[in-house]
């Protein structure tokens, strides 16, 4: 391999770029990179988290979950654990869970009652009737620096291989019909493309800039949909830091995340409720919804369940809000296939909101495509079977943003006084 250039330095792109440059050291790598702070891959926090229902991708959070041991990564990350918390009509899932953790010789979970929250954060608010589950081996990664060291590695292996680190975005790629021949980035400039192989790592604006540079998207049930939710800076006491920080984050399915502070004194909320932005077309396009109504909203929403679940940030405030996106595959699995009609095409995508944990390997299987290994049929462009699992079900998209946004101008208008200040 000669050449390679990776369009985006999100968690697919870096991961690429780290496996590559390992792997073949010589080839000239070049990299362009535009972050954005609505993209994933640019958060406070994460989470690593070992549980799926299905083995094959339990297989592979086993395998990040060592990686994140490494030398390399362990700096990063906190082995403080997660209480899960599941609502009636879910508790099915976490029997699968521990089918699979069982059939992987990892220890099952036990299901428990609310008892849970008070042993860990001496709380008597959370409600009786969910199932609570203590998940002890998931770790929390303080993110930013993690990411920012693997975009200075990037920008080293170009270096070092005699490529070139280009800092803007790729406004549109262009092709003869058989191969992409060019790269029109956003500043103008272009970058001749036809004898390298071009790793598009673009996360949830893959539809976006493949339909701007009329390329054909990958067959339905495969394409990734940008897909949104809203995340909370919780700005804490340094007390209130003191208490969460070794203690477990939170996820409640299809209601709060939290994750204390990784360092410094604010932690983060993600609110599960998310949703397309068609704009009355069939493509769902990334766009800073920050300012919106259903922000706003979902914030209150969001106080109204860190009072009752986590009734210890009392006095905490909401600091920032961010409009995230990341690219949902119907089935959840990321895509890693050549595009059939440009064979120099390399599409990786679709994170499907739980690809951060595998940073310190995912980048591998896009070696193995690139150097015609087999990899696994459920990322191919089109696999040839048919696959109806999805490992994190509440995190497709439950509406679009327009509807959703008419409801919450409804609703905060009914609500007297709906926290414009956000304290918890
Ligand atoms: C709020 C939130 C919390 C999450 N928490 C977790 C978690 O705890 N654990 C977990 O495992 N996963 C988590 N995920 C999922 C995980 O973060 C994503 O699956 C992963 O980051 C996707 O990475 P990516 O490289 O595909 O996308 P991105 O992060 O979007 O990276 C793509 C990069 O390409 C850039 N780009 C876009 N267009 C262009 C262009 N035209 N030219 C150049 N560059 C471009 C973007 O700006 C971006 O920097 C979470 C996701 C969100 C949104």
């Amino acid at each position: 391999m000669d050449k390679v250039i990776i369009v985006g330095t999100g968690v697919f792109g870096l991961s690429t770029a780290d496996h590559l440059h390992q792997k073949w050291p010589t080839t000239r790598l070049s990299i362009v990179s535009r972050p954005s702070p609505l993209a994933p891959s640019d958060d406070i926090s994460k989470i690593v988290r070992v549980d799926y229902n299905n083995v094959e991708r339990m297989t592979e959070a086993v395998e990040a979950q060592k990686q994140w041991n490494s030398d390399r990564f362990s700096r990063y990350q906190r082995s403080i654990g997660r209480v899960v918390i599941y609502e009636q009509d879910d508790v099915a899932s976490v029997q699968k869970i521990n089918e699979a953790r069982e059939e992987l010789g990892l220890q099952s979970r036990a299901l428990g009652g609310s008892t849970l929250m008070w042993d860990k954060f001496g709380t008597t608010t959370a409600p009786e009737p969910l199932t609570y589950v203590s998940a002890g081996d998931d770790s929390i990664v303080d993110w930013e620096p993690c990411i920012s060291d693997a975009r200075e590695r990037a920008k080293n292996a170009c270096t070092k291989s005699g490529g070139t680190f280009y800092e803007s975005g790729v406004a549109s790629l262009v092709n003869d019909g058989t191969r992409v021949t060019s790269l029109i980035l956003e500043n103008g400039k272009k970058i001749e493309a036809g004898s390298a192989q071009i790793v598009l790592a673009v996360g949830p604006w893959f539809t976006q800039l493949l339909a701007a540079s009329d390329i054909a998207l990958p067959p339905d049930g495969r394409t990734p949909v940008a897909t949104g939710l809203f995340s909370y800076g919780v700005q804490m006491s340094e007390e209130q830091t003191e208490f969460f920080r070794d203690r477990p984050m939170i996820s409640h399915h299809g209601q709060g995340d939290f994750l204390p502070p990784a360092h410094g004194c604010v932690g983060k909320i993600t609110w599960v409720e998310p949703f397309t932005n068609l704009h009355g077309s069939t493509l769902s396009r990334v766009e800073d919804l920050s300012n919106s109504a259903l922000a706003k909203y979902h914030m209150h929403k969001t106080i109204e369940w860190a009072r009752e679940f986590l009734p210890a940030l009392q006095g905490a405030y909401i600091a920032s809000v961010r409009s995230y996106w990341d690219g949902v595959t119907p089935t959840q699995d990321p895509l890693i296939a050549r595009h059939p009609q440009f064979p120099n095409l390399t599409c990786v995508v679709g994170g499907s909101y739980n690809r951060a944990k595998d940073l310190p390997t995912i980048g591998s299987t896009v070696v193995d495509v690139l150097s015609g290994r087999p990899v696994p049929d459920r990322y191919s462009w089109e696999p040839k079977r048919e696959y109806s699992h999805r490992d994190q079900p509440h995190l497709v998209a439950g509406g679009d943003f327009a509807d959703m946004e008419k409801e919450a101008q409804e609703k905060l208008a009914s609500i007297v006084n709906h926290s414009s200040l956000g304290v918890i």
